[in-house]
């Protein structure tokens, strides 16, 4: 076994604190990693809370993983030592599905295992992330990140870069479109980016918190609105084509639903824990449609990298020791992060 060094939580109220644990000895399709890199996700926070039911705990989170190939088992033909890779939310599927087969893994029939906090049906126990030193993952399920990219500000991208370029690229935002993002976290500011990138012509930021106005613009948008202002919200109303939520906390979606035009798509990504109340007369009402989207399969994170690689895009980071986890937390669920936490795994040492 390879032994390990992370932060877990014990408890759901608890404080993140160190803890020892074992990884499997590399299979022969296996790529050993020492993690350089991990981002702070607020689905790392909503899963340490049980804020979507049950978590087992120890809890080690962290699934915006980026590292370097330590050894390589021997039948790995994707990867060699000193490569740098990443590793996103999940690191297994059924591997024989239709969705896995076509590079949806992540909609696996069988369910992905997940980076942390999932049983894991080939090798048995439960899966820890990427706060810790190593993790070792079958190489069809890490990626390459290209040369030229800010390691600590890659990271990001494994999980809120690929969650927001999917549904863009899937509801082709593009030029002569007018796209909304709601919230500006980790996700929401990757979402700017890349809507700019893709060239939609007008992008507004919808926000709660006006000190993040001129970052929005920085990063961008070419408008902000304060959410909170009513009649700022409803000065929009039936003009945009699409929408992409992606708010960690319960809000009402149907003034949202009331801001696209005819055929206008909301997009969800935020995962909020409460049910939705959607009514059906703002979905009606101009044939809208409210559809939701989850990170992406392997090919599409690779090709998110690449794209990123090409166009200079990387996150905004605040880098963070790993003592400082806690604090982190509570910055994040206060919307108080500039606009990704990543962790410095070098701190563990
Ligand atoms: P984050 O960095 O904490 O950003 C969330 C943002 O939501 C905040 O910065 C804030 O932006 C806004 N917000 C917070 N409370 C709000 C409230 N009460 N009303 C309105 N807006 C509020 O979180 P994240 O890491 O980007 O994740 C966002 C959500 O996506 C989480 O629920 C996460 O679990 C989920 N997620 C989903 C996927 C997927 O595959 N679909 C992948 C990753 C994460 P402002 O300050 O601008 O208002
Ligand atoms: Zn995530
Ligand atoms: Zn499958």
């Amino acid at each position: 076994m390879i032994s390990s060094r992370g932060y877990a939580a014990f408890t759901p109220k608890g404080a993140l604190a160190p803890f020892d644990f074992e990884r499997r000895d590399p299979e022969p399709n296996d790529v050993v990693i020492e993690i350089l890199y991990c981002g702070i996700c607020h689905s790392d926070i909503h899963q340490v809370r049980e804020e979507w039911g049950p978590s087992h705990f120890p809890l080690v989170p962290g699934h915006e993983i980026i590292g370097k190939v330590l050894r390589t088992g021997s039948a790995v033909t994707k990867f060699k030592p000193g490569d740098v890779v990443g590793v996103g939310v999940f690191i297994d599927s059924c591997r024989e599905c239709a969705e896995c087969r076509s590079g949806n893994e992540h909609f696996c029939v069988k369910a992905p295992v997940w980076t942390y906090n999932a049983e894991d049906p080939r090798h048995g126990g439960f899966t820890y992330g990427g706060y810790s030193n190593n993790i070792v993952v079958h190489e069809d399920y890490v990626v390459r990140i290209p040369p030229g990219l800010y390691l600590a500000a890659a990271a990001p991208l494994l999980c809120a870069g690929i969650t927001t370029y999917s549904p863009l690229r899937h509801w082709k935002v593009g030029p002569g479109q007018k796209v909304g993002i709601v919230g500006l976290g980790g996700l929401g500011h990757m979402a700017l980016k890349f809507s700019r990138a893709l060239g939609a012509s007008h992008i507004v930021q919808f926000t709660t918190s006006p000190n993040k106005r001129d970052d929005a613009l920085r990063l961008g948008a070419h408008e902000v609105v304060i959410s909170r202002d009513e009649r700022a919200v409803m000065a929009h109303a039936g003009t945009f084509d699409f929408i992409l939520d992606a708010v960690s906390a319960n809000h009402d979606v149907n003034i949202l639903l009331s801001l696209l035009k005819r055929d206008g798509h909301l997009v969800l990504v935020g995962l909020p824990s409460d049910p939705l109340a959607v009514g059906a007369f703002p979905l009606i009402s101009g044939r809208k449609s409210l559809s939701g989207s989850m990170i992406g399969g392997i090919r599409e994170t690779q090709e998110m990298l690449d794209f990123c690689a090409a166009h200079g895009i990387v996150a905004d980071i605040e880098q963070i020791p790993i003592q400082k986890v806690n604090e982190a937390y509570e910055r994040t669920i206060r919307a108080d992060v500039k606009y990704r936490f990543v962790i410095d795994l070098s701190s563990l040492k």
